[in-house]
């Protein structure tokens, strides 16, 4: 799978540029799209955390690679009737945009599963209709899901609007850092991830402090 070890060795390098710990971004494979056969090409090559963007066709894939050890996360727009499949079969939820997804998720998490990791998915872009949070109402659902037992609330997603080159990605990748600084100032302390990057504007991501890499088109060309 050498498309996987190019995309891992630009993440390495990136760290080493942009003076991040070795090791301190993870890479999410986004597997939206892709058939099985693919998927277990990755799989083979050692990746376990992948990210699927739709309930349904998630569960076909979480069902033909069960007991495998892999992490799925959910990062696509979440609706309220696709609440508690989400809870039942993801280990993370990328995309908290509002209270009422993350009370369902935290009233639909089965008892003996660990707490849903979940990351709120803040709006940084100057379009209206991009999803997320606003940024003036992100501290205040912060705290209200940080509250909820069933989940456990480990940092910002975000997904900007394409940005033509590296300095603007930049920048907008530093206001979520930010952001996320000023809910760690605020009390948050257990906030560590800071989920950003596709394939097109990673290595600005990682620069910015992202932890978590979401990427699909550049592993599966
Ligand atoms: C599809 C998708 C990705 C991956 O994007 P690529 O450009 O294929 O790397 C990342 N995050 C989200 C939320 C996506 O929907």
């Amino acid at each position: 799978m050498r498309a996987l070890q190019t995309v891992l060795g630009k993440i390495r390098q990136a760290e080493d540029k942009y003076q991040r710990p070795p090791g301190s971004v993870r890479l999410l494979v986004v597997t939206k799209g892709q058939n099985i056969r693919a998927i277990q090409a990755v799989i083979a090559a050692g990746q376990r955390a992948f990210g699927e963007n739709y309930l349904q066709e998630a569960l076909v894939k979480i069902n033909a690679f069960a007991g495998q050890c892999l992490e799925w996360h959910f990062i696509g727009t979440l609706q309220a009737n696709k609440t508690r499949g989400v809870a039942e079969n993801f280990a993370w939820v990328h995309s908290i945009n509002r209270f009422k997804i993350a009370e369902r998720l935290n009233q639909q998490r089965p008892p003996e599963l660990p707490p849903l990791n979940v990351c709120l998915e803040v709006n940084v872009s100057v379009e209206q209709t991009k999803s997320g949070v606003s940024i003036h109402a992100l501290s205040d659902l912060a705290s209200q899901v940080q509250a909820l037992p069933h989940l456990r609330l480990r940092g910002l997603m975000a997904i900007p609007e394409a940005a033509p080159d590296f300095e603007r990605q930049l920048l907008i990748y530093k206001r979520v850092y930010h952001l996320q600084q000023q809910l760690i100032e605020q009390g948050m302390t257990t906030l560590d991830t800071l989920s950003m990057g596709m394939s097109n504007d990673f290595e600005a991501a990682i620069a910015a402090g992202s932890t978590l890499v979401r990427i699909g088109r550049s592993i599966f060309q």
